[in-house]
This record gives structure tokens, sequence and C-alpha cells, in this order.
């Protein structure tokens, strides 16, 4: 938790839940990622072993077969398991950014009906929000769903999608009324197997390899009407934003779990590497790359720690905050990333050492859920907002 003093004290059932993932990292992540990332495959595998090890489970609440271990589980979990490999967390982490819309937004009687199997890890989840040409502009998006009797019939394609391919059922963003832009916008739950939708080549990507990207393609894609978000149109761009507000504290903390791992390479190296008879961890310059990555990490942790508080205290200013987490997260995880490699020499430019992996997977950050430039545009409006309506000056 983060007190009011500002600090980050983990209680101990969070301590707990530290530990076994620590230990899912040590055993189960770190031996295969390497290899993961060379032959571009899904981790099935890992995901086997988080489900005995119920990590799906503590992502939702106990009312949907969740176990509740703290309002930050996703922030703890997300950041120790990036510490192993970020490909590996961004395909955990897609499912329950899939399911996001259905928890902000679905009737209860569809959250009994989708959550439960996320829970247990018996299915994944993905979120297709983003299309070939409406990326950044997410109101720019063109997919239609158009009712007929009591179903939907859906047409479009939808780009970069995380789990693609792999997951079970798809929150689609779709127009249900174009006339009214953003505003006419729904999310519907398309099933794997329904008639009408297929997917696009797995992305050949330069990172995050484990983790299958690919487009969504729906041809009269036809599904029922109780498969529209909340029973009611035109309230998926409200369940798209809430996603995406809460998701990008996540994706913050796991830019400081790769910062942390990048940084505890690079110690390790510098305390091995000799040059000019002595260790490189004795030169001031490599030792002042060092206390740059550590600020920024701690800087990172905090900011993320208080994002994640404004989010779960539905503070006005959250969106604001949660930008600015994963703006400065991703920020510099990329800058510590670089440095880090930089430590490592020449054979940080090798796969022989885990830091060429972090330097590729680190760059996504800086691009998925919103780049860093939307964060800054939606941190500029936030502060613009709040100084119309300020009475300090
Ligand atoms: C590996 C991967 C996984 C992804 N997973 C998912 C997923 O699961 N679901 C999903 O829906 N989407 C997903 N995405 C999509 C991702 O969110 C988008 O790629 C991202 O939002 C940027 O959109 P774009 O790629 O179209 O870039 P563009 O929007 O075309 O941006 C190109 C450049 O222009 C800049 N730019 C654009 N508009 C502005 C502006 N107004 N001001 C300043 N600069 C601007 C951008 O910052 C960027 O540098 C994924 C993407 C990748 C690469």
């Amino acid at each position: 938790m983060l007190t009011e003093k500002g600090m980050i004290e983990h209680t101990p059932e969070e301590n707990e839940l530290i530990e076994q993932i620590r230990i899912l990292v040590r055993e189960e992540i770190v031996p295969v990622r390497a290899e993961l990332d060379a032959k571009n495959e899904y981790p099935h595998k890992v995901f086997e072993k988080f489900k005995e090890a119920g990590l799906f489970a503590s992502l939702y609440k106990e009312e949907y077969g969740g176990v509740f271990i703290s309002a930050l589980s996703n922030i703890i979990i997300c950041e120790e398991l990036s510490y192993g490999c970020l490909g590996i967390t961004t395909a955990f982490f897609a499912s329950k950014l899939g399911a996001m819309p259905i928890e902000f937004g679905a009737t209860e009687k569809q959250k009994q009906k989708w959550i439960p199997p996320l829970a247990s890890g018996e299915k994944i989840a993905a979120f297709a929000l983003t299309e070939p040409n409406a990326g950044s502009d997410v109101p720019a998006l063109s997919t239609v769903a158009v009712k007929k009797g009591d179903r939907y019939v859906i047409n479009g394609t939808k780009q970069w999608i995380s789990n693609g391919g792999e997951a079970d059922f798809y929150t689609t963003f779709c127009l249900t009324d174009k006339s009214k832009g953003p505003r006419g916008i729904s999310c519907l739950i398309i099933e794997k197997g329904t008639p009408g939708l297929s997917f696009g080549k797995k992305e050949d990507k330069l990172g995050i390899r484990c983790s299958a990207t690919c487009q969504v393609i729906y041809e009269d894609c036809e599904v029922p009407e109780e498969n529209l978000i909340g029973g009611k149109e035109n309230q998926g761009f409200l369940h798209a934003l809430q996603t995406l507000n809460a998701s990008r504290p996540v994706v913050a903390s796991c830019g400081v779990g790769l910062g942390q791992a990048a940084l505890d390479s690079a110690i390790q190296y510098a305390r091995e590497r000799k040059q000019f008879g002595v260790k490189i961890s004795s030169f001031q310059a490599i030792q002042h790359m060092l206390a740059e990555m550590a600020m920024k990490i701690e800087a990172s942790r905090l900011m993320t720690y208080q994002a994640a508080y404004k989010i779960i205290n539905n503070a006005k200013d959250r969106a604001k905050y949660s930008a600015m987490a994963k703006c400065m997260s991703s920020d510099y995880a990329m800058s510590i990333v670089t440095d880090a490699l930089q430590i490592h020499g020449g054979y940080g430019y090798t796969k022989e050492y885990p830091i060429e992996k972090y330097f590729r997977d680190a760059k996504i950050l800086q691009i998925y859920e919103g780049t860093s430039q939307i964060q800054k545009n939606e941190i500029a409006a936030g502060l613009i907002k709040e100084a119309a309506s300020s009475k300090k000056l």
C-alpha cells in the first residue's frame, strides 16, 4: 500500500504474493524466456504454472471466482513478472485488459458468465480497440456492429491485438451509431469460433515476442444481443477510457520491473568485468549511470503507486496521474535499458546476456496503451482543465 506520507509499505499478504511470484520468475520464467523469445512462442506452459499458483485468480474479485489479496495486486504482480519477462507479462495482463470493459460496464449476469473462466485461467481474453487507421486516434475507428433482430452483425478489422488468435474471446469496440462519433461506440464480446471471425498472421516483433499479436478480422460476424456489454448501446467509449485509465499504471509497473532487472544485470556485470586492471564498477562514469538508473526506478515506482492509489480511490485527477505514471515509467525504462546495455559493452549487444532482450522489450512500453506523446497530451489536458477551475491564481 501507499501510506499517507507517500511511502510504499507492503502488507504481509502483499509480501507473500511478491515472494510467490519471485519463485515463479526464478523457476518457471527465467529458464524459458530466451527460447520463447527466439521461437516467437506463446507461453502456454508457463500459464499452466500460473493457473496452479492461482495467479489469474488474484486479478479478479471474489464474487467472480477470484481471490482478493490486495487492491494493488495488478501492480505488484506485473512489476514482479516483468522482472522476468515482459513478453509473458504482456500476454498475461492482456487477458485482464480484455476483461476490464466487462468489469466496468457489464451487467451482473454478464460478469457471472464471462469472468469466472478468466479467473480460473481456463479462458484467455483480448482487448480489441486499435484499428489499421485508428491507433492514437481512437475515435476514428470504423468497425461497425449493425443490429438485426436479436443479433449484431460485425464488420471491420482490429490491429495489433495482444493475445490475438490465442484468446477465447475479444472485447471488441464497434460503432453502433456512426452519427454520434465516439459517443456511438459500443463494446461487444466475440467468441473465438464465431463464424466470420478470423486472424491475420502473427506479427514478427522486435520484442515481447512470446506475446501473440495479430489482426482480428470480422466479416459478417454475428453475435447474440446478450453479448453487448451492459446491454445498452453507445457506452463503449466510456468503458475503453475506464479500462485505459486503470491499466496504464499497470504498464508503468512493468517499466519498473523491467528497469530493475536491467539495473541488477548491469550492477552484476560491472562488478565482474575488468578493464585497465580494475573492475569497471570502480569507474565513476559507470557508477553515475547506475545511480541515475536507480533514481529513475524509485521515482517511477512511487509514481506508479501514486497513480494506482488515485485509480483505487476514483480520484478526480486519476486520468492525469495514470498517464503520468505510464509515460514516466516507460520513458525511464527505455533510458535505463539503454544505459544498462552500454555498461555491458559489446557483450550487451549479443544474446549472451539478458540485457539484449530487455532492450528490445522495453520499447513497447512507450507505444502500447497510448504512446508517450499521447500520455503527454492527456497530462496537459488535465493541467489546463484544472487551471481553468482553479482559484489559486
Ligand atoms: C505489440 C503491440 C501490442 C498491442 N496490443 C494492443 C491490444 O491488445 N489492443 C489494442 O486495442 N491495441 C493494441 N496495440 C495498439 C497500440 O495501442 C497502438 O499501436 C498505439 O496506441 C499507437 O497507435 P499506432 O500504432 O496506430 O500509432 P499512431 O497513432 O499512428 O502514431 C504514430 C506516431 O505519431 C504520434 N502521434 C499520433 N497522434 C499524435 C498526437 N495527437 N500528438 C502527438 N503525437 C501523436 C504517436 O505518438 C507515434 O509516435 C498494440 C500495439 C503493439 C505494437
